[in-house]
């Protein structure tokens, strides 16, 4: 998911419109903006795209300067309407709006702990629980957000509202990117810096693990919730991989950067392959196959195209139109591969069927042989932390060998990056890489069983 917000800003609703639609590539499911005018706070949200949610009528009708939005990636909680976000309520405080990324894992402990207390939930989503609990405790907003942010484990980045009062926080082990920056006479929030790029604005400030961040009075303010001792840096190696945006800096480091290097380390383990040349396969994998052609020195190529419009709500190809060929997302240039000794770059394998996928397209275009080279390690583990990775079970890396995969795929060889490349890339930023080598750095408490089971 995304996150976006805009504090004292002229045309809140639509600088988080803008914004939202620079996230886009973290959540395609759902969208909504949530304003504050005069202490009523306006919620519109639906389902699809953000260009598709919101008009210019839409739009007209949030009205204020202080706006907090999202895009939505369904991990917990379903799909229902109950679950978009923002999420808003009225309580002790008066009316309330919530924003998250990330996933809270002590999630059914603290709903359960809330429903004996009274609450009632309308949908699944986390949102809800932290509404909750910032209604039930005790003080103002500032001190109710740092009670509320203490009692929640696992991965996440919120946005708090109520008024003409801001708060921003990240869990103590920030899992989750988001930063803030300052525009004209407010300030503007986001996951991800691409969205404040957009507005001319190439400075900003990284919300620390543990921190929280507190807009009020025109001011910002900010207070590590959690001691330091208690903290770590464990972004989400996904992000870097494959997830954020390559223009979007995290905790200092560009991920187009960190992308390249991965490549490069790719390119230091195959010493002895002459191939003719190199292709990544869009978007996410550009930088990587960019890096391992500097680094090989064999010329990088375009051998995928990438047809940018089909979205969630494109309507797939039936069986009979894949069986006469129709492929709709990526198409090979037969004169760019044809008769060449090609490898080709992908950010990661999940299930292994876009891959398998890829290596056919290629090969029925005329490739010689199809090296594959993975930017990231062999996903073995689920993520618990707001990243769809699946269960192991659907998992190809838990359940096969690396030379069982390269034959699933149908390459002439295969090779991923181990976890310490990747960390090397991103240094210094600390990352967590869970779903690589099954290191959590929370306890996962219920979901533990799940974990078990699989
Ligand atoms: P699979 O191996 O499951 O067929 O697909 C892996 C590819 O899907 C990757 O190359 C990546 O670009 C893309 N992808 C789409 N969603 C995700 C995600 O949530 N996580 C990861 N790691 N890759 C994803
Ligand atoms: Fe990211 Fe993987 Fe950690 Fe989940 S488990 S937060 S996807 S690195
Ligand atoms: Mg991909």
């Amino acid at each position: 998911c995304g996150v976006f917000g805009a504090y004292r800003l002229k045309d809140a609703a639509a600088l988080t419109y803008y914004g939202l639609h620079s996230l886009q590539h973290r959540g395609q499911e759902a969208s909504g903006i949530a304003v504050c005018n005069d202490h009523v706070i306006e919620v519109i949200k639906g389902k699809g795209l953000t260009i598709d949610v919101f008009n210019k009528q839409k739009l007209e009708l949030l009205k204020g300067d202080c706006a907090i939005g999202h895009v939505r990636y369904s991990t917990a909680g379903g799909q229902e309407y109950q679950n978009i976000q923002p999420i808003a309520a009225t309580g002790p405080l008066g009316e309330i709006a919530v924003v998250h990324n990330g996933q809270i894992v002590n999630d059914l402990e603290l709903r359960r702990q809330l429903e004996e207390e009274g609450c009632i939930f309308q949908g699944t989503s986390d949102s809800e629980i932290i509404l909750h609990l910032i209604n039930q405790e005790s003080g103002d907003l500032l001190e109710r957000a740092m009670k509320t942010a203490r009692k929640l484990v696992g991965a996440y980045s919120i946005l708090i509202m109520q008024d003409d009062h801001l708060i921003a926080f990240r869990d103590r082990h920030g899992l989750r990117p988001l930063s803030y920056t300052r525009d004209r006479d407010g300030y503007l929030i986001s996951s991800e810096t691409c969205a404040f790029e957009i507005m001319g604005i190439y400075d900003s400030i990284t919300i620390a693990p543990g921190e929280l961040v507190e807009f009020k009075k025109g001011l910002a303010k900010a207070y590590q919730y959690i001691d330091p001792k208690e903290c770590s840096s464990n972004m989400c190696g996904m992000e870097y991989i494959y997830f954020a945006r390559p223009d979007s800096v995290i905790e200092g480091q560009n991920v187009h950067s960190v992308r390249k290097e991965t490549g490069r380390q790719l390119a230091r383990k195959d010493q002895d392959l002459n191939a003719d040349i190199v292709i990544g396969v869009p978007d996410s994998s550009l930088s990587a196959a960019m890096g391992y052609a500097e680094e090989a020195d064999i010329p990088l190529e375009t051998g995928l195209v990438k047809n940018r419009f089909v979205t969630r709500t494109f309507i797939q190809p039936t069986q009979s139109m894949r069986d006469r060929g129709v492929r709709m997302k990526l198409s090979p240039i037969p004169s760019v591969v044809k008769d060449k000794s090609v490898v080709m770059i992908d950010d990661s394998i999940v299930r292994g069927t876009t891959s398998r996928r890829i290596v056919k397209l290629i090969r029925e275009a005329g490739a010689k042989e199809v090296h594959v080279r993975i930017a990231s390690p062999v996903i073995q583990w689920p993520c618990f932390y707001g990243v769809d990775t699946s269960t192991r079970k659907e998992l190809i890396g838990a359940n096969l060998s690396v030379d069982e995969i390269c034959e699933y795929i149908g390459a002439d060889s295969l090779k991923f990056l181990e976890t310490d490349e990747v960390r090397q890339a991103a240094c210094p930023v600390g990352l967590c890489m869970a779903c690589f080598d099954g290191k959590y750095c929370t306890s996962l408490f219920s979901h533990q069983k799940s974990l078990d089971e699989d």
